[in-house]
């Protein structure tokens, strides 16, 4: 027998769960609706949200349905004018973390500071938040990228899904650049902890364990990054999206192996790889 564990914290977190129970609502109480942008990285929970009317689209011009979900990573406040001025209704699923992030951008650039958000300047949240500061803003991972304003003010936030010690680091070197150049700078941490607290509870996980399945669609960023974690604490990784992936040769000689999965990763695919383990002789 082989035993199987779980991380102690894995697959959806409370953002993504809440937009899609939203989008779910909404689909069965009021009919179809588009989502702007994948309303969560994952093709099981796409397919299943489409076959139930919800449309995926790209911008509002593709819209053929009555209303718009802005998904968890959030939009810009031009987005949300444009959805009511074509008179579509709106499912607003922002995460409340995000929208925290988006109200200190905006609040910070009407102070008259210049936002510099750590962050992947393509990511849609990062779009979302850009906006936010009224063009204002800057997005970089790199310090050495940051706007130092002379006798200015600059405010540091985060996309929120970057890791809190990364941000911190960064930090302390815009603040070192910042020196004798800046009038004022202000750090508003928008980190979310979800982000951490599954890839420390991978970390615990390998230490009890010869093998790891991390469960999640290679589209979604935060996956990829579970997987890099759980495979630099050394521990034999086996990044799949689906139980479908297994080689029942990966489990020969295994006596424990673990299970972790990405924020956005149901459980219905983490509760699929279970199974599937089981079937191979594992026991949970
Ligand atoms: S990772 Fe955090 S900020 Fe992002 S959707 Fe989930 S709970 Fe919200």
């Amino acid at each position: 027998m082989i035993a199987i564990e779980l991380a102690r914290v894995y697959g959806f977190c409370p953002g993504v769960r809440r937009a899609v129970e939203m989008v779910e609502e909404h689909l069965r109480e009021r009919g179809p609706l588009a989502t702007l942008g994948a309303i969560v990285h994952n093709a099981r929970v796409v397919d299943r949200l489409a076959s139930c009317g919800a449309q995926g689209v790209r911008a509002l011009d593709e819209v053929n349905a009555p209303a718009v979900a802005i998904t968890a990573h959030g939009a810009g406040l031009e987005v949300v004018e444009e959805i009511r001025r074509r008179g579509l209704g709106l499912v607003d699923t922002t995460c409340p973390i995000v929208k925290r992030a988006q109200e200190a951008a905006h609040r910070l650039s009407e102070a008259g500071f210049t936002v510099l958000i750590y962050g992947e300047a393509a990511h849609p949240e990062v779009q979302g938040l850009l906006a936010w500061t009224g063009g204002k803003g800057h997005a970089t991972l790199v310090p050495t990228d940051a706007p130092l304003p002379k006798g200015g003010c600059l405010a540091v936030v985060s996309q929120t899904t970057k890791e809190r010690d990364a941000f911190w680091e960064f930090v302390q070197a815009v603040v070192g650049q910042g020196q004798g150049v800046l009038r004022e700078l202000q750090v508003v941490d928008t980190t979310c902890p979800e982000t951490g607290r599954r890839y420390r509870a991978a970390q615990e996980l390998a230490r009890r364990v010869e093998a790891i399945f991390v469960v999640g669609s290679r589209n979604s960023a935060n996956t990829r990054r579970l997987a890099e974690v759980v495979r630099a604490t050394g521990v034999r990784t086996h990044f799949i999206e689906s139980e479908d992936e297994i080689v029942p040769d990966w489990l020969a000689e295994m006596s424990r192996v673990g299970v972790t999965a990405g924020a956005s990763t149901p459980d219905e695919a983490v509760q699929a790889v279970i199974r599937r383990l089981r079937e191979l002789g594992g026991d949970r």
